[in-house]
C-alpha cells in the first residue's frame, strides 16, 4: 500500500500537530487524538499487516486493549497527581534557583513544540539507555514488561508496567516543561511524542527514508525489541531516532524475532517482573 508506506506517518505527524495548533486550548484534543490514531493505526494493521502472523486474535487484542486503558488510566489518576504534589513544584523550584530562565517563548508555537520534543527525546534516550545498562534500573522500572511481547503492533506503545510510568515515563516531559519552562508547547509535544510511539510499535509496512534521519519509524524500533541482547541495545529513541544518530548506538537491520526469550511470559509473569524474572530471559542486562 503506497499510500501507508510513504504518507502514513508524515500525514499523521502533520495531521496531529496541526490539530493541536487549532485546538491546543481545549483539554479533549488529547484524549481524541490518541483514540484516534490508536483507532486508525489497529484498523490498518488488521487490515494491511506487515507480518500476518503478529496479527492478534480476538482475546489477545482485548488484553492490549485492557492493559492500554489502564496504563492511560493509572498515568492519569495516580501517576499525575503524584508529579503535582512532588516531582512538578521540586522542578520549578530547581528552575527559580537556577535562574534557567531561557526558554524561547518569543519563538513560533511549532518551533518551541519540535524544541521541547526532542529535549524531552534526549532525556529518554539517556533514561532509556539506562535501563538497557544496568540490571538493577531494568529491574526497578519494569522496563523487561514492555520487552516481553512477541507480536507487536502499534498498541504496544502503552504495554508498559506502572512502575515505569511513575519512575521514567512521565519524567522527561515534566523535566522540560517545569525545568527548563517549555510551558504551552509541551502539550504539542507529548501529542506528537505518543504519535510517534504509536507508530514506531506498529505491525505496519512503512518507509525509513527521509523521514527516518530524524524520526523512529517501526522498523528501527522494532529491532530494539528484537530477542538478540546486542539488538535490543540499539535504537533507544521511541520517537526521535537521531540522537541514536549522534550516540552511536542506530542500527539500520531487520528484526528476525522480539520479546525477552524464547516465549512470551504470562501476563501475571510480565506484571511481577520488577519482583522475578522470566527463567529463560535473554535480553535483559546483568545485574551490577
Ligand atoms: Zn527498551
Amino acid at each position: 500500500m503506497f499510500l501507508i508506506k510513504y504518507c502514513l506517518q508524515p500525514g499523521l505527524m502533520a495531521g496531529v500537530l496541526a490539530l493541536w495548533y487549532f485546538y491546543r486550548d481545549t483539554v479533549w484534543i488529547y484524549p481524541v487524538v490518541v483514540l484516534s490514531v490508536q483507532l486508525l493505526l489497529g484498523a490498518l494493521e488488521y487490515k494491511w499487516p506487515a507480518r500476518p502472523d503478529w496479527v492478534h486474535d480476538a482475546p489477545d487484542k482485548f488484553m492490549l486493549i485492557a492493559i492500554f486503558i489502564s496504563m492511560y488510566v493509572f498515568g492519569g489518576a495516580i501517576a499525575a497527581p503524584i508529579y503535582v504534589e512532588t516531582v512538578n513544584p521540586l522542578l520549578s523550584q530547581m528552575r527559580a534557583s537556577m535562574g534557567l530562565d531561557f526558554w524561547p517563548d518569543h519563538w513560533p508555537i511549532l518551533v518551541q513544540v519540535l524544541l521541547a520534543f526532542f529535549m524531552s527525546e534526549f532525556i529518554w534516550y539517556w533514561f532509556h539507555r539506562a535501563e538497557h545498562r544496568w540490571g538493577w534500573v531494568w529491574r526497578i522500572t519494569g522496563h523487561g514488561s514492555h520487552h516481553a511481547f512477541k507480536k507487536l503492533g502499534a498498541i504496544h506503545a502503552g504495554a508498559n508496567h506502572p512502575l515505569e510510568i511513575l519512575l521514567v515515563l512521565s519524567l522527561p516531559t515534566a523535566i522540560v516543561e517545569l525545568l527548563f519552562g517549555a510551558g504551552l508547547a509541551i502539550g504539542g509535544s507529548t501529542l506528537l511524542l505518543l504519535t510517534l510511539a504509536f507508530i514506531a510499535h506498529s505491525n505496519l509496512d512503512l518507509n525509513t527514508k527521509v523521514i527516518g534521519w530524524l524520526f523512529t519509524t517501526n522498523r528501527y524500533h522494532i529491532h530494539h525489541h528484537s530477542a538478540v541482547f546486542e539488538e535490543s541495545n540499539t535504537n533507544y529513541g521511541c520517537a526521535a531516532i537521531v540522537w541514536d544518530r549522534v550516540f552511536k548506538t542506530f542500527r539500520d537491520a531487520a528484526t528476525v524475532e522480539t520479546g525477552i526469550g524464547p516465549t512470551q511470559p504470562s501476563l501475571w509473569e510480565i506484571f511481577i517482573m520488577p519482583y522475578r524474572e522470566p527463567k529463560d530471559i535473554e535480553t535483559a542486562p546483568v545485574t551490577d
